[in-house]
């Protein structure tokens, strides 16, 4: 919300809270100022003040006085009177330009169409307003953020979009009509096309124990969901069919995913789109998954038995041992590394034999 006395100073009564944006003093000069409140501090004792490099020019030698006047002035708004009277004071006569990258017209017009879309969407602003991170909940309340970089000379070039949605949201934008609201209304559309997705992938992380992702669950298409202690499958569907037959990928040791695979083939045929994913795999499997209520992480050896690691420059651990009282989940590259350094490793064209570093049973990996 931009505060009544300095209409281009926006706060963010966020963690931290912030007041950022450009102070005018006059003559046409704009400075950007931003100051943050940490979290968990009361009043403006640890407060930070910043401000763009030729004001800080100005200031120099001042700054512990100014910072002392804005824990003292108890007001954002009381303190940035104070500040703008003292900045004309030993503001050099002549001075006349705008220091901020955006010029201050710029800034108010993205301020007043923050007005009109509503500050409670806001998460982020740039000091500049040269960005601004909106959050947005889909039907089930799940919350997602559009990032929109707005460049110089918007709206007559369009801004660009970030979003984390497993697909590129492509804007349309008129730039006689376009706007932030415009860009708020096709993101909420865009959820909209999602929710088939997520309530699919949402049934998994209610009634299966996800191995994976551990975060940005609304961002991709992929579940990786444990069967036994040591096998698992990872399920990835189709964003725009999400009930057809998803891709599947059964990794653990062979004794359990040979059986598991033989049965998987042979009722696929038994597929039905009407029901829920995870109804179609338990039924195809002929197995319930473990419910993350009944089984506890411990008694799921998923780290990597050589590194303790999970994942490992992004991988996870999908090499296993096949002794069915062992099962231990190693890194490929792990492995590899292992049975390099073992005095009796065999290597055939691209396969290293080697053993496991729990059991010692022969085991072999693929470089
Ligand atoms: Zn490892
Ligand atoms: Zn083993």
């Amino acid at each position: 919300m931009a505060l009544e006395a300095f209409p281009l100073i926006v706060h963010d009564g966020g963690t931290p809270e912030s007041w950022t944006g450009l102070v005018d003093v006059g003559h046409g000069t704009f400075f950007t100022v931003s100051i943050t409140v940490p979290e968990g501090s009361e009043g403006f004792g640890r407060s930070a003040l910043k401000c763009d490099a030729r004001l800080m020019e100005l200031v120099q030698g001042s700054q512990e006085l100014l910072q002392l006047r804005l824990v003292q002035s108890g007001s954002v708004t009381a303190f940035l009177h104070e500040f703008r009277a003292y900045v004309l004071r030993v503001l050099p006569a002549g001075t006349d330009s705008t220091t901020s990258s955006r010029s201050p017209s710029h800034f108010a017009d993205i301020v007043r169409e923050i007005d009109g879309l509503g500050w409670q969407y806001v998460t982020q602003i740039e000091a500049d307003m040269s960005s601004v991170e909106l959050k947005v909940s889909d039907l089930s309340e799940r919350m997602h953020k559009i990032r929109i970089k707005i460049p110089q000379g918007y709206p007559n070039i369009p801004p660009t979009v970030v979003t984390s949605l497993p697909t590129e949201m492509k804007l349309r934008w008129f730039a006689h009509s376009g706007s932030l609201k415009s860009i708020l209304r096709q993101f909420q559309d865009v959820l909209q096309d999602f929710n088939g997705l997520w309530s699919e992938l949402a049934e998994f992380d209610q009634r299966a124990w996800v191995l994976e992702p551990t975060e940005d669950m609304w961002s991709g298409i992929m579940r990786r969901v444990a069967i036994t202690a040591n096998t698992s499958i990872q399920v990835i569907l189709d964003a725009a069919h999400p009930r057809a037959l998803p891709e599947c990928h059964l990794l653990g040791p062979d004794h359990t995913v040979a059986p598991l695979r033989e049965r998987f083939n042979a009722s696929a045929s038994t597929w039905n789109a009407k029901k829920q994913v995870i109804d179609n795999l338990e039924s195809i499997l002929g197995m319930t998954f473990m419910s993350p209520a009944e089984v506890d992480a411990e008694s799921l050896s998923v780290e990597c038995g050589i590194c303790y690691s999970y994942k490992l420059d992004g991988k996870i651990p999908e090499k296993v041992c096949d002794d069915r009282r062992c099962g231990r989940p190693f890194h490929q590259s792990c492995l590899v590394e292992w049975i390099r350094a073992l005095p009796e490793t065999r290597q055939s064209f691209d396969t290293l034999f080697g053993e496991c570093p729990y059991c010692s049973t022969r085991l072999h990996v693929r470089l």
